[in-house]
């Protein structure tokens, strides 16, 4: 069965332009970076060599890559991290052809976010723009809640 956990036109902090959240992608908490991008490179390789996502999540199995604990089917392209199997991929038009994933997982983070208003949710977002996160440190700060925590902080603060 195919599950697609976004609701239609959800705003989520997972992917946003120009920046990308892989914490709930490594087990059991976002390691050193060096360790996660030589990670990321291999897997980055096999699937330019695949270019099938469904292949691609097949292939990486279920356990994680040893050594990084990330998910096999994560790859980088740019500054993006992003999972090539997933529904919102811009390789899957809109399939989802995850293997393994625990496809209704939301981290802490996102479980609240996702009881927020819309307008609230925007401003959090374009709160994150301004605290230039690269795809690691964003990671860290969605997984151990600390991108929400410091938001309302800052709300309470600024935002009466
Ligand atoms: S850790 Fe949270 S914000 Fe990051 S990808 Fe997972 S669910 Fe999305």
């Amino acid at each position: 069965m195919i599950i697609i956990p976004f609701r239609k036109k959800e705003l989520v902090l997972c992917q946003l332009p120009g920046l990308s959240c892989m914490g709930c992608c490594t087990e059991p908490k976002v390691k050193d970076k060096k360790i996660i991008e030589d990670q990321l490179k291999k897997n980055s390789e096999r699937f330019r060599k695949t270019k099938d996502p469904h292949k691609f999540a097949l292939d990486s199995g279920e356990d994680v890559a040893s050594g990084s604990k990330i998910c096999k089917t994560l790859i980088k392209e740019g500054d993006k991290v992003f999972c090539p199997s997933h529904p919102l991929s811009p390789y899957t038009k809109g399939k989802d052809m995850r293997e393994y994933c625990i496809k209704d997982y939301w981290c802490a983070t996102m479980k609240e976010f996702r009881t927020w208003p819309e307008e609230r949710q925007k401003k959090m977002i374009e709160w994150i723009k301004t605290k230039n996160y690269n795809w690691h440190s964003y990671s860290l700060a969605n997984d151990t809640g600390k991108s929400i925590k410091e938001f309302i902080e800052y709300e309470k603060k600024n935002l009466g």
